[in-house]
């Protein structure tokens, strides 16, 4: 099947060419592991589990390859000034840079696995690649791209890369907004950007390293140029990462790799927009308001009401956040698990070969184009309301929706199937009955107490359109 997808780079919706055949080889830049995972970077990570899914559902042999960054991102890195957001989080939470690391790491796989998503194939940890990151600013250096601000660290010269900027259109001319804020003077353009930072003389750093520049830690762009060159090649198919990485983070990727790996050093550059908060600003995880999955999960929904919500959107385009729509897509994706749980029940028929090969083509043709994934759920709802094609079919075709999408449909069908034969007692009732007025009066407080101890008692409640349902836990 074509597959065809949007590629930054040459601003164009293209035809996907593999540069092996049959293999798909691409990187995603990860979690900066300093604070808990925000729905807006779980929204770029799960476009990533659909890019990946549509590469499995076509053939493909995927391998994926996404970081984790603990060492290097700096609080303000458009100038390579502020403070280390790891030794920032650190101190917040007084603890070691390695200890938050791996406790953040852990928060960031458990929503991971919440939501379902495919492991990458390698999550390179940056502190792991010290050494490959030394190498690669020492072949920079050796061919003339860098040079030294003293007591600052060793700087890339972008205005030795003709191609600078390229992903966005830009080129050295043009300042970057806001750079002007914080330059940093000794820079010789204001786009040049650290590649090894010294440690400070007067504080102690929890994370160095000894450098041919004297100790001190790697700039963060440069792990994601040093580890996907070892993991994946000097060549590969694809990166991908947030729109905000594009003018940035990436452009100063390109410039480490390419006067390395020759050009294009990567073929197709994917950017996710941005999921926004409610005032319609970027989700950011330094407001004041942590939206992360732990908050869906308190307030009661499946993390996979968030995986529906995301693909009802499409990555090219800013999706906006609210609990309104969280509760619409409840209400959706409820009434498929309904539908599917009632095929369950029904269990009528045997596969009808040509009505699964005809709505397949259609789920898998709507996926390769550039991933819209709402339009695969329209088949989805569209096939499950036909009078054509029996029950049989219809679950087998909903298997495979949920190898394309991930929505765990089947999954969720067969637990309301399970938990169905049991009804709640009195005493449950009442609780659940307290809370729901307790919500209906917005005191989320009491909401959430009676819901904790709902849960305790091995019930849990289930918010839906129509009210809630009470169900014992799995
Ligand atoms: P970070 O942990 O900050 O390094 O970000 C991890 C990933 O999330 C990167 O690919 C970012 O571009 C992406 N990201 C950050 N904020 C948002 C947002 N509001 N919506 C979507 N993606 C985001
Ligand atoms: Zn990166």
């Amino acid at each position: 099947m074509t597959i065809k997808l949007y590629n930054t780079l040459t601003r164009k919706l293209e035809e996907f060419k593999p540069l092996v055949p049959g293999h798909v080889g691409f990187y995603s830049c990860g979690p900066t592991v300093y604070h808990y995972t925000h729905l807006g970077n779980l929204r770029t990570f799960l476009h990533n589990d659909f890019l990946k899914r549509m590469f499995l559902a076509n053939g493909y042999d995927v391998r994926h390859i996404m970081n984790i960054t603990d060492v290097g991102h700096l609080t303000n890195d458009e100038d390579d000034s502020g403070e280390d957001k790891m030794e920032k989080g650190a101190a917040r939470d007084n603890k070691s840079v390695w200890d938050i690391a791996r406790f953040y790491k852990d928060e960031f796989m458990r929503d991971f696995n919440d939501l379902n998503m495919i492991a990458p194939t390698v999550m390179p940890h940056a502190t792991d690649y010290i050494a490959e990151q030394i190498e690669l600013v020492q072949k920079l250096q050796d061919l003339g791209y860098t040079y030294e601000i003293p007591n600052d660290g060793i700087y890339y010269d972008t205005s030795k890369f003709a191609g600078y900027g390229a992903l966005t259109g830009g080129s050295l001319s043009g300042n970057r907004a806001g750079a002007r804020v914080g330059f940093n003077d000794a820079k010789r353009n204001p786009t040049d950007f650290a590649l090894w930072k010294f440690s400070p003389t007067d504080v102690k750093r929890q994370m160095e390293w000894d450098s041919p520049w004297g100790i001190g830690f790697p700039g963060w762009h440069a792990e994601c140029s040093a580890m996907s060159m070892k993991l994946l090649g000097n060549h590969f198919d694809i990166h991908t990462g947030g729109e905000d990485l594009s003018r940035v983070h990436h452009a100063n990727e390109i410039a480490q790799s390419e006067p390395i790996t020759g050009a294009p050093w990567v073929n197709t550059w994917l950017h996710y927009s941005f999921l926004l908060d409610k005032s319609g600003e970027k989700m950011a995880k330094s407001k004041g308001e942590f939206l992360g999955l732990e908050s869906v999960r308190k307030r009661g929904y499946d993390p996979m009401v968030y995986r529906y919500f995301v693909a009802l959107g499409h990555y090219q385009s800013q999706l906006a956040f609210s609990w309104e729509t969280m509760d619409a897509s409840a209400n959706g994706y409820a009434n498929l698990v309904r539908r599917v749980a009632d095929l369950i029940v029904v269990n009528d028929g045997t596969v009808d070969s040509v009505a699964y090969d005809a709505w397949h083509e259609k789920m898998l043709a709507a996926m390769s184009d550039n991933l819209k994934t709402a339009a695969v759920l329209v088949h989805v709802q569209d096939f499950i309301k036909s009078n054509e094609i029996n029950g049989a079919t219809k679950l087998a075709l909903v298997r495979f929706a949920d190898d394309l999408l991930g929505l765990q449909f089947i999954d969720r069908a067969q637990k309301l199937v399970d938990l169905e034969r049991e009804s709640a007692p009195a005493e449950i009732v009442a609780l659940a009955e307290s809370r729901a007025t307790a919500k209906a009066n917005r005191d989320w407080a009491t909401a959430d107490a009676l819901r904790a101890e709902i849960d305790a008692a091995g019930w849990t409640v289930l918010d839906g359109k129509d009210g809630y349902k009470i169900v014992k836990k799995a």
